[in-house]
């Protein structure tokens, strides 16, 4: 139609060829697996992108064919970030952390024809390479040296002449790459996100409201990018040009620590179990490193206890809660203290950062209680059900995920929340983790927040257990600090003055470690099934 904006396609190649023209000169830091760093520039990643496609097209992969990765967070899985979607193939991260039998499931169902590993995640690898179809594989190594039938990832960069490559046009619509929803509450299922979807996350994620991201920043992402594509940052981070490091192999505290001080990091992401090690590390040595002043360190995938943000603060370490999900390429809100809060208490403020935020513009928010959609009033708990342009609108190969997505277009995300006026979320729990007793709810997620906050305590789950009166009972699992001890009441007084007397834990369990899903959150099937025979309330 005449007088209309051009119909420019929103592709990743779009983001690549930005990187190249404008930001050349900026650098991409990686910790090797022996520990020294690697360094180059975007002119050198987007010149071996270039290469990594013009190789998978040589080695015969097609447009809408996958192209796995088994990799760590390096600059070469970010060479295969691009170069992947950049002619049409589709970038599938394969997590490693999930067991052999998963990843047989989660290869095959997403046929994949290439599998891109690195040399050290081997060994995991032999585990189920010889149950899946996929039987072309390229090993990443430093020394060149890969096993027989396997082609080497260096050997086929160096056969390639960037000059052969040229920017591909296509529909944004394309599958881009796709993920695999880790389990914790079912069997995986795939999504692909689609080129849009990906561009269109990444400018939502840059706005200032959202993860404010700029050129001026130092990114390095802790989330792997074998999880939901690291929070879609290293898209992001090469959209806006930011200086960016990635950790490899190494995500124990001092070697992140290590990490932040040397490059100079200004935001960092991750889950909060990681979170937790580094504030147990800095506690206990806080004057060892030098960090940059308000280092912004975005945490998500499960709830941030409040007391974590709090201590963060006495470090000038800035914690900011954000909500998203595999489905939602992945970030859907946002706790960036708003300017209504500016002059609040601290504790309102803490309270503002330890929910979960406000949507990101385009990701719509609503929620269904028993009574239909839910008031905005803080107060009233619902499903929360969300629609947007980087929401996935099916699964892949999985029609028994169709009863996640409503009959008017919205995917309904599982979790519990509330929502107040100024479209705040407050996740009060997954639906499965409720604790319905005697007919009312009990947020899990509020009582292990508040368990955390206790100085002696390290990790708090809390679980239903069976009560022959009330039929659920909330259960707490307590891991305690290293040298510490704590009865159970010395914990239930603690908690009492935040709660109503029925929502406190029957029972507190102290353990030494509390079971993890492979994306690090706490594993509440196997501690329900673990503590399926406790009792509570029998005298
Ligand atoms: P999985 O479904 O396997 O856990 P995801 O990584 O997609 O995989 O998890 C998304 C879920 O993680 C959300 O539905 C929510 O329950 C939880 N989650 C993510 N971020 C937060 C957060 N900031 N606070 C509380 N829960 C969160």
């Amino acid at each position: 139609m005449q007088g209309l904006m051009m119909n420019y396609q929103l592709t990743i190649p779009t983001i690549l060829k930005r990187a190249e023209q404008v930001y050349s000169y900026k650098k991409i830091v990686t910790r090797q697996p022996d520990k020294s760093f690697h360094e180059y520039t975007y002119a050198d990643f987007v010149s071996r992108a270039k290469k990594l496609t013009l190789a998978l097209q040589r080695l015969g992969v097609q447009p809408g064919e996958r192209v796995a990765t088994f990799c760590w967070n390096h600059y070469r899985h970010l060479e295969a970030y691009f170069a992947i979607p950049t002619f049409g193939a589709v970038l599938h991260t394969l997590n490693i952390r999930l067991f052999p039998e998963d990843l047989t499931f989660i290869a095959n169902d997403a046929n994949d024809k290439v599998i891109i590993i690195d040399k050290i995640l081997l060994p995991l690898f032999e585990k189920f390479k010889n149950n899946i179809q996929a039987r072309t594989f390229i090993v990443i190594s430093d020394d060149g040296q890969v096993p027989e039938g396997m082609y080497d990832y260096e050997t086929l960069l160096a056969a390639e002449n960037e000059a052969s490559f040229v920017y591909p046009d296509f529909d944004e619509n394309q599958a881009s790459a796709m993920c695999y929803t880790s389990g914790t509450t079912g069997k995986p299922k795939g999504v692909l996100y689609s080129h849009r979807a990906v561009v269109l996350h990444s400018m939502g994620a840059a706005l200032p409201d959202v993860m404010n991201l700029s050129e001026i920043d130092t990114v390095l992402p802790v989330v792997p990018m074998f999880h939901a594509n690291a929070w879609g940052l290293p898209y992001t981070a090469t959209m806006v040009g930011a200086k960016q490091v990635y950790p490899g192999p190494h995500l124990d505290a001092v070697s992140l620590l290590e990490d932040f001080e040397r490059e100079k990091v200004t935001l960092t992401a991750g889950v909060p179990t990681i979170w937790l090690g580094i504030i147990q590390h800095l506690e206990a040595n806080p004057n060892q490193f030098n960090l940059t002043p308000d280092m912004r360190m975005v945490v998500g995938g499960s709830a941030a206890p409040e007391g974590m943000i709090r201590n963060y603060d006495k470090f000038n370490l800035r914690v900011v809660q954000a909500w998203g999900m595999t489905e939602m390429t992945p970030l859907g809100t946002m706790a960036n203290l708003p300017s209504a809060l500016k002059d609040a208490s601290d504790d309102a403020k803490y309270a503002y950062r330890a929910s979960q935020g406000t949507p990101a513009p385009m990701v719509e928010i609503r929620a269904r209680g028993d009574e239909g959609l839910i008031p905005w009033d803080g107060k009233t708990m619902g499903e929360l059900e969300v629609r947007g342009p980087w929401i996935a609108a099916s699964y892949y190969n999985a029609p028994q995920g169709a009863d996640r997505f409503t009959e008017d277009g919205w995917f309904r995300t599982g979790d519990i929340v509330t929502i107040d006026f100024r479209g705040t979320v407050k996740i009060q729990d997954r639906s499965k983790d409720l604790i319905k007793s005697g007919g009312e709810w009990i947020s899990s997620v509020d009582l292990e927040n508040a368990l955390m906050a206790h100085p002696k305590v390290a990790e708090a789950a809390v679980i239903s257990v069976f009560h022959p009166k009330w039929a659920e009972r909330p259960l707490a699992i307590v891991v305690l600090k290293q040298g510490q001890s704590a009865t159970a009441e010395e914990l239930k007084d603690f908690l009492m003055p935040k709660f109503a007397t029925w929502w406190l834990p029957d029972a507190i369990e102290f353990v030494d470690s509390i079971p993890r899903t492979a994306t690090g959150k706490f594993l509440k099937t196997a501690l329900r099934e673990q503590f399926k025979e406790y009792k509570v309330g029998v005298s």
